[in-house]
C-alpha cells in the first residue's frame, strides 16, 4: 500500500539561537502528533481528504502553531481565520475567510464542499452556515495565547501589520499534503494570517489557487508565506501548471517557483507539495520551516532549519 504525507507549521524566520531546548521539543512534538494522526488514516486504507483534514485539525488545536486555538491576534484584538482544502480527484474545493470563533476553521472549509454548494464563504455568513450544521464555536479565551497577546501589543504599539514570521516571532500557519493508496491526492492550509491586520484582510491560505491547490494529473500544495506574494504569485496553481503545461518534475517546479520566482518577486516562505508518484518536495526560501513528512515505508521525520 503505496501512502506519503508532508505537513507544515510555517515558514520564516527561524534562529537556533533563540529557540530554548523545550520550545523545540514542543514544536517537535507537535508536528509529530499531527503526522500519527495522519498517518493512521493512510495505513488504514484512508483517503487524503481525511489524513489532511485530520492532520490539520491537531495542528490548529495546538496553540503553539497559528492556527484556531493560538491564532494571531487582528488590530481589534479579535481572531480572524482562513482556511481551505481541495481534493485532487474531482478539483472539488471548500475555503472560509475571516471566520470567528469556529474551533476548527478546516472542517468548516470541507463542510462547504459536502454539505453547500459553494467554494468559498467569508466572515458573518460562513459562521452563519457553520452554526446552521451545528460545527463547535469556542469563546474568546480558547483562542487566547499570552505570546500572541504579547506580539499584538508589540504591533500596536509600532503601528505595524505583521507577518508571523518575523524575527524570534511565532510561527504557524499550517498544512497538509497526501497521497492516499487509491492514488487520490488532497490538500489543506489553516491560519490565522498577520498579526495586527485589520479591515478583513485575507491571505493566500483560503485562496484556492494560491495557497492551496490539488489535482490529481499534477501535485498537491499548502503555502506558507507573506501571503500578498504568493496570492500575486498564484504560487500553488503556478507549479501545478509547470508540471501540466511544461513537464516539469515535482522537483522542479518546485524549485523554480520557491527559490527562483518567488525570490526575484521577494515573497518570502514556502510549501509542500505531493505528487501521485509518491515523491514529496518540501522547499522553502526562508532560514527555517516547521516541517515533517513520512511514507508507507518512510518513518515519520520532521525538522524546523535548513538541512
Ligand atoms: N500565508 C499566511 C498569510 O499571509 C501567513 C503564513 O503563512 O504564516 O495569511
Amino acid at each position: 500500500m503505496k501512502y506519503t504525507l508532508a505537513i507544515h507549521g510555517g515558514a520564516g524566520t527561524i534562529d537556533p539561537n533563540k529557540m530554548t531546548p523545550a520550545k523545540e521539543v514542543a514544536y517537535r512534538t507537535g508536528l509529530m502528533n499531527a503526522l500519527q494522526a495522519g498517518e493512521k488514516i493512510l495505513a488504514s486504507g484512508g483517503s487524503s481528504l481525511d489524513a489532511v483534514e485530520a492532520a490539520v485539525i491537531t495542528l490548529e488545536n495546538d496553540a503553539l502553531f497559528n492556527a484556531g486555538r493560538g491564532s494571531v491576534f487582528t488590530h481589534d484584538g479579535k481572531h480572524e481565520m482562513d482556511a481551505s482544502l481541495m481534493r485532487g480527484d474531482t478539483l472539488e474545493a471548500g475555503a472560509v475567510a475571516g471566520v470567528r470563533g469556529v474551533q476548527n476553521p478546516i472542517t468548516l472549509a470541507r463542510a462547504i464542499i459536502e454539505k453547500s454548494e459553494h467554494v468559498m464563504l467569508c466572515r458573518d455568513g460562513a459562521e452563519a452556515f457553520a452554526k446552521s450544521i451545528d460545527l463547535p464555536f469556542q469563546d474568546e479565551e480558547y483562542f487566547f495565547d499570552a505570546f500572541r497577546h504579547e506580539q499584538w501589543q508589540q504591533a500596536l504599539k509600532e503601528n505595524v501589520i505583521q507577518l508571523d514570521h518575523a524575527d524570534d516571532k511565532k510561527f504557524g500557519t499550517v498544512g497538509a499534503v497526501a497521497l492516499d493508496s487509491h492514488g487520490n491526492l488532497a490538500a489543506a492550509t489553516s491560519t490565522g494570517g498577520m498579526t495586527n491586520k485589520r479591515w478583513g484582510r485575507a491571505g493566500d491560505s483560503p485562496i484556492i489557487g494560491a495557497g492551496t491547490y490539488a489535482n490529481n494529473q499534477t501535485c498537491a500544495i499548502s503555502c506558507t508565506g507573506h501571503g500578498e506574494f504568493f496570492i500575486r504569485a498564484v504560487v500553488a496553481y503556478d507549479i501545478s501548471c509547470l508540471i501540466e503545461y511544461k513537464g516539469m518534475s515535482l522537483q522542479q517546479a518546485c524549485d523554480f517557483v520557491v527559490k527562483d520566482k518567488l525570490v526575484k518577486f521577494g515573497g518570502e516562505g514556502g510549501l509542500i507539495a505531493a505528487d501521485v508518484h509518491g515523491n514529496l518536495i518540501l522547499p522553502f526560501n526562508s532560514s527555517g520551516m516547521y516541517r515533517g513528512w513520512l511514507k508507507n515505508d518512510v518513518p515519520p521525520t520532521v525538522r524546523i532549519y535548513k538541512d
